[in-house]
């Protein structure tokens, strides 16, 4: 028998149409042949095959060896395993429900600007900031919005603190901030940092276990948020409008702390109870099992009890080293996660309710709690 090749058929089969793709787009920036392509219709948000080449589930590439996808697929076969022992040279332990960490903190911007446009601390603007001016990084990942009051998320690349600070903040609907890739790479980035959920955090990692070539190494950061779903574009006619009478451009901001938090036009402020959302949860969310972002250098979220900080997971040594010199330059004031023993709590809690998603169908790794 020779060796087996997993390729878009497999990647098809058993992530794509097997319920736990979740629409990361890793897969298509990793193509080398470029018959990847991705779906936003309808609440879609998956990768398909062009029929240029082969068919829906069928890759002429493929067919001859190219396994370029199901390298970087971030939910193929064993990757919660494959992606630890990469990145942190060991499997989780079932006690690390929320993935393995060297520190927690509680950590904000001292730019009042980034500090004002951040989400929660603004630590990831500051971050960002602080690695493109210091030469950490030639260009970042992220999410930006069409424009016009849409509350569109948009893939985008940036390379200046303006950027940055235009593409602050948080939006609930899904980004594949991985798809402004092409745009970093036109720019001759060779450093680039990937911000994202934990479906798309783990993606770097992913590459870089199984050998995905060039862009394993150039995708050299990654920035993870906290994330239990993101809804369909659609919940903003057909809840917001619909029911509350909130039109896109009316929103300001929006956050979930418990329920759905619009912050309008004219100081106006209105809750939505999370259950009525619901409907409107992605369907590449529901089998996620990533609460957390795991494989993210870094991880970062909003729970707990200081609103305006960011409670941060620091995973890795590279994650560390940039830590201490954002620290030593006075980018950001810390605090310790100890400060706020309630919130890591209801991180544990919320990353194993995030666990049981995860098929049993499936390889059993990423469900696994302590006994
Ligand atoms: C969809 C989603 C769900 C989340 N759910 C939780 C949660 O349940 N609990 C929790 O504690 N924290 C959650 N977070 C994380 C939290 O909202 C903040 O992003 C995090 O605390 C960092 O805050 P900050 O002020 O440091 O980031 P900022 O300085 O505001 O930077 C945020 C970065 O995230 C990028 N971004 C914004 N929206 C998206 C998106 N939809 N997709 C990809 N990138 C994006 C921005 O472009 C920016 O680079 C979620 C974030 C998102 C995007
Ligand atoms: S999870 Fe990501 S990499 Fe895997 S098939 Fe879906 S979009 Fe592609
Ligand atoms: S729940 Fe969050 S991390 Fe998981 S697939 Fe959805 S967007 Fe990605």
């Amino acid at each position: 028998m020779p060796p087996e090749k997993p390729q878009w058929t497999e990647l098809y089969t058993e992530v794509v149409t097997g319920g736990l793709c979740t629409g990361c787009a890793g897969c298509i920036i990793a193509c080398p042949h470029d018959v990847l392509d991705y779906d936003t219709s309808d609440g879609a948000y998956k990768p398909f095959h062009l029929d240029i080449d082969g068919s829906i589930d069928s890759c002429t590439h493929g067919e001859k060896g190219c396994t370029m996808c199901t390298r970087a697929c971030p939910r193929f076969r064993m990757w919660e395993t494959e992606i630890d022992e990469k990145r942190f040279g060991r499997e989780r332990t079932d006690d690390e429900v929320f993935g393995q960490s060297l520190d927690i903190v509680l950590a904000r911007a001292t730019d009042p600007e980034l500090a004002a446009a951040g989400q929660d601390g603004g630590f990831v603007s500051a971050l960002l900031t602080f690695a493109l001016e210091n030469d950490h990084i030639d260009a970042a990942l992220v999410s930006g919005l069409e424009g016009g009051g849409s509350w569109r998320a948009v893939p985008t690349m940036v390379r200046t603190r303006d950027e940055v600070l235009a593409t602050a903040g948080s939006r609930y609907t899904y980004s594949a901030n991985t798809l402004a890739y092409p745009d970093a790479i036109a720019t001759g980035a060779e450093r680039i940092a990937l911000v994202g959920m934990g479906c798309q955090a783990s993606a770097p990692g992913a590459m870089q276990a199984r050998k995905a070539g060039k862009i394993a190494r150039r995708l050299s950061l990654s920035i993870g948020l906290l994330c239990s779903k993101t809804f369909d574009d659609a919940i903003f006619e057909e809840l917001f409008e619909a029911k509350y009478g909130i039109a896109r451009h009316e929103i300001v901001k929006m956050n979930i702390k418990g329920v759905f938090q619009l912050w309008l036009t004219e100081d106006r402020y209105v809750e939505v109870p999370l259950k009525e959302c619901h409907a409107w949860t992605r369907e590449g969310c529901k089998s996620c099992p990533d609460f957390a972002a795991e494989h993210a250098d870094i991880s970062t979220g909003g729970i707990g009890s200081f609103s305006d900080w960011t409670l941060t997971i620091v995973r890795t040594e590279a994650g560390r080293e940039l830590l201490d010199a954002m620290i030593a330059a006075g980018a950001v004031e810390t605090r310790p996660g100890d400060d706020d023993p309630a919130g890591i709590a209801l991180l544990r809690r919320l990353a194993g309710v995030s666990r049981k998603r995860w098929p049993a169908t499936a390889v059993e790794a990423p469900r696994r709690l302590p006994a």
